[in-house]
């Protein structure tokens, strides 16, 4: 479980981008959290693997008190826990297995390290990840080769073979047309049901976020103006995450038949 209680996050430059963040999230959601640009959505999720330090207030992982977490620990910690950015950030120029088998080079000894040798066991958690999001025939394509959407799959494949508990997902769609987006949609729905993987996702989107999360929470401000069922989501809602701002990205919710 993770929970937040009463978290601020106030950046070096004054700018608060969380106040007051009570929330608790079980084993198993699929979460997206939605908002303006600038609401303090990244922020959030970013938090939760201590990528940003929290100001005030405690945040708990899975029993772990993760502000009190040191070095080592911190990257111990971070195994459970995926992340998937917008940008992919994988190594291009080389294959997909490599990058897949990246995800265990903090486990490799020094020696082994150097010269980059990865062990069967690894090997097979990897093509297992390739195959776990539909791209094991891609193993020995470079990453350039692939469209994004394939890219993004890649990037899932390595976090899948850190067999994590949680993925934490930062506008994992962002950079993607609608028709790859739902595919790697598909790909979290299907990993969050079949292995019981919490995702937590900021997301744009707001026709897809109703669409597969089960949970919404709406960040305003640096605050959680709506935390519910998806199903439960009305206009009203969605005016009280966007209304009123001079960006206007608010996407109604009967323009959810263009993405199908
Ligand atoms: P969102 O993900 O909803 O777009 P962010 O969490 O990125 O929002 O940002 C929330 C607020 O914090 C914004 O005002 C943003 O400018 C500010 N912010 C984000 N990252 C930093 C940073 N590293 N240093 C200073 N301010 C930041």
């Amino acid at each position: 479980m993770i929970e937040f209680i009463n978290v601020e996050k106030t950046y070096p430059n004054d700018v608060k981008a969380l106040q007051h963040i009570n929330l608790k999230i079980n084993k198993g959601e699929f979460v997206a959290v939605i908002g303006l640009s600038g609401a303090g959505k990244s922020t959030l999720i970013r938090c939760i693997n201590r990528m940003h330090d929290i100001s005030g207030g405690r945040l708990i992982v899975d029993g772990v008190d993760v502000g009190r977490l040191g070095g080592k620990e911190i990257r111990r910690f971070r195994r459970n826990i995926g992340m998937i950015f917008q940008s992919f950030n994988l190594v291009t120029r080389t294959t997909v297995l490599k990058n897949v088998l990246a995800s265990f080079v903090p486990e490799l000894s020094f020696g082994r390290k150097l010269t980059g040798m990865f062990s069967k066991e690894q090997k097979l958690k990897a093509l297992t990840a390739l195959d776990q999001v539909g791209i094991l025939d891609k193993a020995y394509v470079r990453v350039n080769q692939l469209s994004g959407g394939q890219q993004q799959r890649v990037a899932l494949a390595r976090t899948l073979a850190q067999n994590p508990d949680i993925i934490l997902a930062d506008e994992p769609i962002a950079s993607l047309d609608p028709v790859t987006s739902k595919v790697v949609m598909d790909d979290f729905k299907r990993i969050n049901q079949e292995m019981e993987i919490s995702v937590i996702m900021n997301i744009h989107h707001v026709e897809i976020a109703l669409e597969y999360a089960h949970r919404i929470i709406g960040v305003r401000d640096g605050q959680i103006v709506y935390d519910g069922k998806a199903h439960d989501v009305t206009q009203q809602t969605l005016d009280l995450i966007y209304k009123g701002s001079s960006e206007e990205v608010l996407e109604p919710i009967e323009r959810k038949e263009a993405y199908v």
